[in-house]
């Protein structure tokens, strides 16, 4: 086993146009490490320290952090202890329009972390020659919305529009899954083209499901997994075994962090944002326990299933995984409260230690 602090980083994005038209000013200021806030009215400086506090402000800044650099700084690691067996979660989070879902999925040119990802994993795999081990993927994606999961690998039409949400479930030594999900599996194996077919149908699934609804995608979380499994067939004594050793990727775009003010209104919208604060909330409560037990050094008791979203992230949060986060952040003075409280988020998030071990099966 191997003890880990979970990896953090920052990232401020570029004004926006609303941003840029209120003469909204800036107040995040990056330097290496360090993320410095001033806060417009009581001049107050606030200074943070993370793994990485990456500038995407101003792309004619020499400390410019690209898409490839975030890529690079933080997803390429968690590939390397993927392929070593470790299992792997990166996690966005912030306040709704902060870049999360730029991070994670991106688009075109300036495609994100995910399709970075894959489309290294499968160049990996297709250029591994080595005869001796076979790679099995298995790849997912799905929502949680409202404490509900929903398949987003499944084209919804109108006969399964009442199909039920699905569940969690847990195994004893796996830990927790999602009960019925779909997954592609060698339909996609080695080929990036097709694994770029079925991300897009996620994410377009995700956008229309947001038709209607108000702004859903701010209110729900997506999981996209990839579950690797390499397995070395050995000669042991004239006798063959089966070696395998089984990785979980878990990449997250969590929903928007701002406080639920709409939760005071009736109805559906009062379901909802009282909802996503339960997931967002006991993310907050978990992560707080384990940076607790973390610097205490005692056993504390961790919520983890008082949410779906913290239930099925459970060996990703101080259990059995490299984790990294990377929270997302506006560089506008009209958005420094929201900042300010992720930064502080994040902060607390740097205490939490994993436990990883390879997972490894052998059997005869
Ligand atoms: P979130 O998922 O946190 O709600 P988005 O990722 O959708 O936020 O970002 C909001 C808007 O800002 C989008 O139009 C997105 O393209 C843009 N944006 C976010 N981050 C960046 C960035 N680093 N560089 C350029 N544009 C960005
Ligand atoms: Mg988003």
């Amino acid at each position: 086993t191997e003890n880990s602090a979970v990896t953090v980083a920052v990232r401020v994005r570029p004004f926006s146009l609303r941003e840029k038209g209120e003469n909204s000013h800036r107040v995040i200021f990056m330097d290496s490490q360090e993320t410095v806030v001033q806060h417009p009215d009581t001049k107050q400086t606030y200074t943070f320290s993370f793994d990485y506090s990456f500038c995407s402000l101003d792309e004619m800044d020499p400390h410019f952090a690209s898409q490839q650099m975030i890529y690079e700084n933080l997803a390429k690691p968690l590939l390397e202890r993927a392929f070593e067996g470790f299992n792997t979660c990166l996690f966005a989070y912030g306040q709704t329009g902060s870049g999360k879902s730029y991070t994670m999925m991106g688009f075109g040119e300036e495609a994100g972390v995910i399709p970075r990802f894959c489309e290294e994993l499968f160049l990996r795999l297709s250029r591994a020659d080595n005869q001796e081990v076979t790679c099995h993927l298995e790849m997912s994606y799905f929502e949680v919305y409202n404490e509900k999961i929903h398949d987003l690998l499944v084209v919804k039409d109108e006969q399964n529009q009442k199909k039920m949400p699905l569940r969690v479930r847990e195994h004893p030594v796996d830990g927790p899954y999602v009960e019925d999900l779909s997954t592609t599996i060698e339909l996609f194996l080695f080929s990036p083209v097709s694994s770029q077919t079925w991300l897009e149908l996620g994410n377009k699934q995700r956008a229309t499901a947001a038709t209607g609804m108000n702004d859903k995608s701010s209110r729900s979380h997506s999981v996209f997994t990839l579950v690797m499994t390499q397995t070395k067939t050995e000669l042991v004594e004239g006798e063959e075994h089966d070696h395998r050793i089984i990785s979980r990727i878990n990449l997250v775009d969590l929903a928007g962090s701002e406080r639920c003010a709409t939760a005071q209104t009736s109805g559906e919208r009062l379901r909802e944002g009282a909802s996503i604060n339960k997931s967002l909330l006991t993310l907050g409560k978990v992560i707080s326990a384990l940076s607790e037990q973390a610097q205490s050094r005692r056993k504390v008791f961790i919520p983890y299933r008082e949410s779906i979203l913290t239930w099925l992230l459970k060996e990703s949060l101080g259990g059995n995984s490299k984790t990294a986060m990377i929270a997302t952040l506006s560089p506008a003075a009209s958005n420094v409260d929201e900042s300010l409280s992720t930064l502080r988020y994040a902060q607390q998030a740097r205490l939490i230690i994993n436990v990883a071990k390879v997972n490894e099966d052998t059997n005869a």
